[in-house]
């Protein structure tokens, strides 16, 4: 459905994005996953013609983007990075207006009817755009982008900036959408990817750095064991304890986060669970047990293994490939994206 084929945008000497090739298959969806500035919204906007690239090609159920730029836009809904409403537009005034700019053939009443329903804007269709919250905004950006049925969707960080509860229904409608539509989406969030796609693909300054199923990305994060325990007890007896179960291969000392308590990363043989032993020697001791995190890969940890050491990547290259550095674990899913 999608063929993206040596993508390469520079601007000037900088590279947004360099020599990027995957595929799409009907139906699939994908994340489309890089901390910010790796070039994303770039490629999004390759795809979808609203930005030519320097070198590479983009077909879209086989029809080329730069060739044939209105026949492709007919078949792509896109919800850019800022989606592009007018707030002194009501939604209904809104919607009516992009219908009218797609040039949409379809019966506009039942059309809008249908799009407003499916998501969840019905009982906001009066309101000026102004007056709605983040999460209804972003909700007329993905009806605007349904607008004319097409075959495949792109958005771009559907979710930045939006509350938890708001998170999950915007989630819960990209899951819905994709029986019907191809869809890619993009996050700097690796759970958000994980919990909504079937394939990643990692893209870091530019390149590549894997494209894999979701379950083969997260079983390789999740073969390395690490959990985080915040313990209120005696440094070097602790890290002694800690260090005789059976299993554990390495504790590291986080330093204090919270009063009278340590965070401990405790490094274990993979297939090991020490939770319960490790229960059981806390209890024993009588040192309370604070906090306790699986301390999964964060992003940064993720691209670290698969770009060390390398300057020319092959196009699939998995997380095996690469041995660990040391990382201290940093808090995912910041958004520094406002
Ligand atoms: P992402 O969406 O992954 O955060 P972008 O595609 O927006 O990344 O940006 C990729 C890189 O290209 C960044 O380093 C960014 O600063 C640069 N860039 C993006 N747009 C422009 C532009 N119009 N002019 C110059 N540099 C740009
Ligand atoms: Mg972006």
């Amino acid at each position: 459905m999608i063929e993206v084929s040596h993508l390469t945008k520079r601007y000037g000497e900088k590279y947004a994005v360099r020599d990027i090739s995957f595929d799409v298959k009907d139906g699939e969806i994908l994340g489309f996953l890089g901390p910010n500035g790796a070039g994303k919204s770039t490629t999004m906007n390759i795809l979808t013609g609203y930005l030519s690239s320097n070198e590479g090609t983009v077909k879209i159920d086989g029809v080329d983007v730069l060739e044939q730029p209105l026949k492709a836009k007919k078949n792509i809904g896109y919800l850019p990075e800022q989606p592009p409403l007018y707030p002194d537009m009501t939604v209904d005034e809104y919607l009516t207006f992009v219908f009218g700019l797609k040039q949409c053939k379809l019966g506009r009443e039942a059309h809008l009817a249908e799009i407003c329903g499916l998501v969840r804007i019905q009982n906001v269709r009066g309101r000026l755009i102004r007056n709605l919250s983040k999460g209804y905004k972003q909700r007329v950006g993905i009806a605007q982008a349904l607008i004319g049925n097409p075959d495949v969707l792109i958005l771009d960080e559907p979710t930045v900036g939006l509350d938890p509860k708001q998170i999950i229904e915007i989630r819960t409608l990209i899951k819905h959408l994709s029986r019907k539509h191809t869809v890619i989406l993009s996050s700097h969030i690796l759970p958000e990817v994980q919990s909504v796609c079937e394939r990643i693909v990692i893209i870091n300054e530019g390149r590549i750095v894997a494209d894999d199923t979701t379950a083969n990305l997260s079983s390789q994060i999740s073969t390395d064991h690490r959990l985080i325990a915040r313990i209120a007890g005696p440094e070097n007896e602790v890290r002694d304890a800690l260090s005789e179960l059976t299993g554990v291969r390495k504790c590291v000392s986080l330093g204090e986060h919270e009063a009278d308590s340590l965070d401990w990363q405790i490094e274990c043989d993979a297939g090991q669970d020490i939770r319960r032993a490790l229960f059981s020697v806390l209890s024993a001791k009588e040192w309370p047990l604070l906090a306790l995190d699986t301390g999964e890969l964060t992003l940064e940890d993720i691209f670290l293994r698969l770009t060390t050491d390398s300057t020319v990547l092959p196009a699939k290259r998995t997380a095996a490939d690469n041995t660990a550095e040391e990382t201290a674990p940093e808090q995912q899913g910041e958004d520094d994206n406002a």
